[in-house]
């Protein structure tokens, strides 16, 4: 997903009877931090299980805070070995990622643009994390940031696994494996771009859910389990919706969706590519 916002300013707010120092650096329009992402770990070697909450700028609140993420439906414990499902991460290489340095005018460097294959077809799982499957999360965050955007898919570097990367690390895992929704609940409007189409005026404001329960592995093997709001939670549905082979654009609908088409179409791409795919 690219980076479409500035970041707020600071200055002090009232929320809920206290005065806050300062706005969210991420929320912007002078919000106040909330604890509006829970994420609950299992170390895969075992251990103390954490349960932590988080403003989308990653400031940590205990998950006592009147105001804490509740998770949407009930963290179900993965058991003591965690046990991974069968993935194609045994036979895949690194070597199979498209050239770093490659260009095209229609997406960021080293990021494929729309009409590629790879792009509108569902990944597959991962599975066990391997080497290569370490190196291709190196090779994605580097992406990414040099892009620079708030979050890039496997498949968006031309790797057909189902994994993603973003930059909240603070209130999210930068890299999670096999990502799988468990809840949705609520909309929220919220403005979209990305770094496969990266064509003027095909920006929009995107209506989604608003909050999500997500459950994945990180790149250590450990589970974790994650109830996302407001910003975590879009990145994390807009590169979701890739690893399932959809561009943001096909989730667009009435006249948004008919200018965004009329302008990809004035530019040469086959829409073909992309069915409108509304919730
Ligand atoms: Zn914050
Ligand atoms: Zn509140
Ligand atoms: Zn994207």
């Amino acid at each position: 997903m690219a980076r479409r916002r500035d970041r707020g300013g600071s200055r002090d707010v009232e929320h809920a009877g206290r005065v806050t120092h300062s706005g969210c650096p991420v929320r912007g329009d002078d919000r106040p931090c909330l604890p509006l992402n829970r994420v609950t770990r299992w170390p895969v070697a075992g251990g103390r299980v954490t349960d932590h909450c988080t403003c989308s700028c990653g400031r940590r609140f205990p998950t006592s805070h009147p105001d804490a993420a509740e998770h949407l439906v009930d963290p179900v414990e993965p058991g003591g070995a965690v046990a991974v499902a069968p993935g194609v991460s045994a036979t895949w290489s690194i070597d199979e990622v498209r050239p770093f340095d490659a260009e095209d005018d229609r997406a960021a460097t080293g990021v494929v643009p729309v009409e590629t294959e790879v792009l509108h077809r569902p990944t597959s799982l991962v599975g066990e994390v391997t080497r290569d499957v370490k190196a291709l999360a190196k090779h994605m965050v580097k992406v990414m940031h040099r892009a620079p955007g708030v979050g890039l898919a496997a498949n968006q570097v031309g790797a057909p696994l189902r994994m993603f990367v973003q930059v909240h690390k603070r209130a999210l895992p930068e890299t999670l494996v096999d990502p799988e929704v468990r809840a949705t609940e609520g909309t929220w409007t919220y403005p979209e771009g990305c770094l496969s189409l990266q064509v003027e005026e095909t920006d929009a404001r995107l209506v989604r859910p608003r909050r999500i329960q997500v459950r994945a592995r990180t790149l250590h093997g450990d589970v974790v389990e994650a109830t996302l709001d407001e910003v975590v939670a879009r990145i994390a549905q807009h590169e979701i919706d890739h690893l399932d082979g959809i561009e943001y654009v096909q989730r667009l609908t009435g006249e948004d969706g008919e200018r965004v088409y009329e302008v990809m179409a004035a530019d040469g791409i086959d829409t073909s590519w992309l069915p409108p795919t509304p919730y």
